[in-house]
């Protein structure tokens, strides 16, 4: 058997590596498939923020004593949209927003002859996550072709993996808000596997005419690179799942492999949700719930299904629980019928042809390990060791820039509890009034130690503090060329401080 290297394209948070491939004997392994259709969703819009979601209930209520006979599964296949600077297997760029099909080529618009040539950014991307999600990694592994026809897939198939995944048996833990009760949440990770996006259907709007509606096909977005993580049916509330899914952002924002955007679908959730009996071991009917475009939106869209299964649980109408797909209306605040499923759809999977087996050695995978950050819940480990309470724990370590901000200014000399309050109030009143991130604003984590240190000094007060940070964060400068410029030292500056800092 051959092996053979393989392009290896830049990416924006690795340098070049090269995998060898082994050429893999074509039509080897085909298998039974048993997946359902992954047709595209409408796109998210509207916001990722998590905000406090209240059960939603579809109007024939089920009731707390029928809610608590009943135990909710709950699992999520997550879509990640990689930053690479290339698509997975052709030198296109892609950049959301561009105008409609300017970033193709021949080989991502399907044309006959074309081959594939595989980007190792992927790859790297792909192992990043999963050992960051504690899976094991496959040294073996393989591309497939999942074949069904839809308008946004020009070449009649998607390549995917499908037997072989890079990675799979991982686990995820988390620390679950404070407003819902806390408590620290494990939960499984069945599978992560590499695959290329489809394009994009764009519906015109037939409502202002009486004419015939279009569908516009972009297919700037096929052969995106897209990892898919499908977790363990292990998650029993909508928070638990927003959680995770608000986990698995904070994750491949942390390693820098995705934007981790929902509004542009860089980050998208496909939730199935059943019920059972208290005790049952089987599991009920799975109906599978899209278009969540926020983790507030996904929280309050499965505790309103898991209201609805078992509102026809109670009233002896459980066979009208069926499997299928349904959209969540925001606007009405209820899933909705988008398509029944018949049977499982069959889609022929079989060795993709034209790309040879990915194989990596042990010492690679250790390379990749070792190159990662430090990760979400070993940020929020350290940070509790450090006394912080949880609250300030979950919004420190929430935005890796946060974090960054927050531990070099720690690393400085500030004091903890002090940074976590200046930083987790007026700084982050400040940037929430003018919608900036951390990196944007002029204040430096030196400067805000410094400040910290000539208030707890008594230099000056903490009023006077708050006075000097929005001239920082404003417009640069230091505490010491402030306090000067503007004569701001105490009259007896070891008298008194206020330690003040609002919150
Ligand atoms: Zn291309």
């Amino acid at each position: 058997m051959a092996s053979i290297p393989f392009r290896g394209f830049r990416s924006t948070t690795t340098p070049h590596r090269q995998f060898l491939l082994l050429l893999l004997s074509p039509f080897s392994h085909r298998s039974p498939s048993s997946s359902f259709c992954t047709l595209q969703s409408p796109r998210p819009t509207t916001t990722t923020t998590f905000q406090n979601p209240n059960r939603a209930r579809p109007n024939s209520s089920s009731s707390d004593q029928d809610l608590s006979s009943f135990e909710p599964v709950i699992g999520i296949e997550t879509h990640v949209q990689l930053s690479t600077l290339s698509k997975a297997f052709c030198p296109c760029p892609y950049a959301y927003g561009s105008p409609p099909n300017t970033t193709v080529c021949p080989v991502c618009l399907g044309h006959p002859g074309t081959l594939p040539s595989l980007n190792s950014a992927l790859v790297r991307s792909a192992v990043a996550v999963a050992v960051a999600l504690d899976c094991a990694v496959s040294l073996r592994s393989k591309f497939d072709r999942k074949q069904y026809f839809y308008p946004d897939l020009p070449k009649g198939y998607q390549i995917s993996q499908f037997d072989l995944p890079i990675a799979s048996a991982g686990s995820l833990r988390l620390d679950l808000p404070l407003d819902y009760g806390g408590g620290r949440r494990t939960f499984g990770i069945t599978r992560v596997h590499m695959e290329e996006d489809a394009g994009k259907l764009i519906h015109s709007d037939s409502s202002s005419s009486s004419s015939s509606s279009f569908s516009h096909v972009d297919l700037n977005r096929a052969g995106v690179p897209l990892l898919e993580i499908v977790s363990d049916p292990d998650m029993r509330t909508g928070v638990e799942a927003a959680e995770y899914a608000a986990e698995i952002q904070r994750i491949v924002r942390y390693l820098g492999v995705s934007n981790g955007n929902m509004q542009e679908g860089s980050l998208r959730c496909d939730v199935n949700v059943s019920v059972r009996p208290v005790g049952d071991p089987n599991f009920g009917t799975k109906v599978e719930i899209k278009n969540m475009n926020s983790f507030s939106a996904m929280s309050r869209a499965i505790d309103y299904e898991i209201s609805r299964q078992v509102a026809l649980h109670s009233q002896g109408q459980s066979d009208q629980i069926v499997q299928e797909t349904r959209l969540w209306e925001d606007g009405a605040q209820k899933t909705v019928t988008m398509r029944k499923k018949e049977g499982l759809a069959d889609y022929r999977y079989f060795p993709e042809p034209d790309i040879p087996e990915v194989v990596l050695t042990e010492e690679e995978v250790a390379s990749i390990r070792q190159s990662l950050p430090e990760l979400p819940e070993a940020k929020r480990r350290r940070y509790e060791s450090m006394g912080l309470s949880m609250q300030d724990v979950l919004f420190l370590a929430n935005d890796i820039s946060v974090a960054d901000f927050f531990d070099s200014a720690v690393n400085m000399g500030a004091d903890v509890k002090l940074a976590a309050n200046w930083i987790m109030g007026d700084i982050a009143a400040y940037l929430k009034n003018e919608r900036l991130s951390i990196n944007e604003i002029k204040l430096t984590p030196r400067e805000l130690s410094e400040l910290i240190a000539s208030i707890k000094n008594g230099t000056i007060s903490g009023k006077i503090g708050k006075e000097i940070l929005v001239e920082l964060i404003s417009k640069g400068g230091t505490v010491k060329s402030l306090i000067e410029e503007k004569d701001l030292v105490q009259a007896n500056s070891r008298s008194r401080c206020d330690w003040s800092t609002s919150r």
